[in-house]
């Protein structure tokens, strides 16, 4: 299997935004995007993205999980970078064409159309550095994956960073490019010194998340994560397992967490953490690495809540429970 994303469909639905409309969306070769050099994207990084799933069911029907939650969030991205409005009845018609267009490559369980939105400042302006772009694009690639953690079997190893912020607080729950690049130097430097997986930022001592994706402790019953704030990116994942864990009849605390009394939990017998995104679903933390120490979550291993959780999530993703909550829309 080819590292996740690095297969793409052969092409992509297309919008321009030339200042005033939104052209009329096109399906175009996923390799012919053209920019001018100059492009307001290339320049200042007016980029925002999403990532989001397409499941193939039994009965061979395809569905999107939560489409309505990408959207939005893109609105609010694109909002928050001053790029033009997106308009968000056409991305979600241009997404599910293109979907539907490509739906006989969806992958069976535990693979899935990795969908990916994204939308750029066009506009041919380097003297914008401190203007918006008057024109965008918007566009929707497809990209078909396997289990993301096909070695999932293997609990996640996290530094915790309690200086550095992975961006600017008010840039927390923007999905924009310059935010990966810039916590790209503290993971490589956590992945060759303790060979960890990711850098679980904390800023000032207050649990944050990762690079991309977001931090969940389970202790026993209860479910402790950060509250919703701009500091930090409001996954889709996130809320998804807080409801089925709200289902289930846990309790779910969302409020702050200190690197403190995360370290003084995570040594207790089953206690369990993990990290939520599209791409990871629910992954295991085993090891947390503070001050060149280390310490177990729990027994270290993978987690019987995690486990339980996410299969929970890809019961309704694959089809397999009852859509309950209404999170998956037909193509
Ligand atoms: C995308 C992302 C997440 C997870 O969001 P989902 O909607 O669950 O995929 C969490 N943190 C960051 C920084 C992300 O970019």
């Amino acid at each position: 299997m080819s590292a996740f994303g690095s297969v793409f469909m052969p092409e992509m639905a297309i919008s321009w935004f030339d200042g005033s409309n939104w052209s009329e969306s096109k399906v175009v070769p996923s390799d012919s995007l053209n920019l001018h050099a100059g492009a307001h994207v290339l320049h200042y990084s007016s980029t925002c993205f999403e990532g989001l799933k397409a499941f193939r069911h039994e009965d061979g029907s395809v569905k999107i999980f939560r489409m309505d939650r990408n959207i939005a969030r893109m609105a609010q991205s694109s909002e928050l970078l001053a790029l033009p409005k997106l308009d968000q009845e056409q991305a979600a018609q241009m997404i599910t064409s293109i979907v539907a267009r490509f739906a006989s490559d969806v992958p069976e369980p535990p693979g899935s159309m990795y969908i990916r939105p994204t939308h750029i400042g066009t506009e041919p302006a380097i003297g914008k550095a401190a203007v918006p772009t008057l024109e965008s694009c918007f566009y929707v690639l497809l990209s078909p994956v396997g289990d993301y953690f096909s070695g999932g079997d293997r609990a996640l190893r996290l530094l915790i960073d309690d200086k550095n912020m992975r961006c600017p607080p008010h840039m927390g729950m923007v999905k924009s490019g310059g935010n990966y690049a810039g916590a790209l130097q503290p993971t490589m430097k956590a992945r060759a010194e303790f060979k960890a997986d990711q850098v679980l930022f904390c800023p000032g001592g207050d649990v944050q998340e990762t690079g991309a994706a977001n931090f969940l402790l389970i202790d026993g019953d209860e479910i402790i994560t950060k509250a919703l704030d701009s500091t930090f990116l409001h996954g889709v994942t996130r809320d998804s397992i807080l409801t089925l864990a709200r289902d289930m009849g846990m309790k779910v605390s969302e409020r702050q967490l200190s690197v403190d009394e995360l370290l003084e939990r995570a040594g207790k017998p089953g206690c369990e953490a993990a990290l939520s995104g599209t791409a990871a679903v629910l992954t295991a933390v085993g090891t947390l690495i503070h001050n060149g120490k280390e310490y177990n979550v729990g027994n270290g291993g993978i987690g019987e809540t995690t486990l339980k959780l996410r299969r929970a999530l890809n019961d309704i993703q694959w089809g397999r429970s009852e859509d309950k909550f209404g999170w998956l829309r037909d193509i």
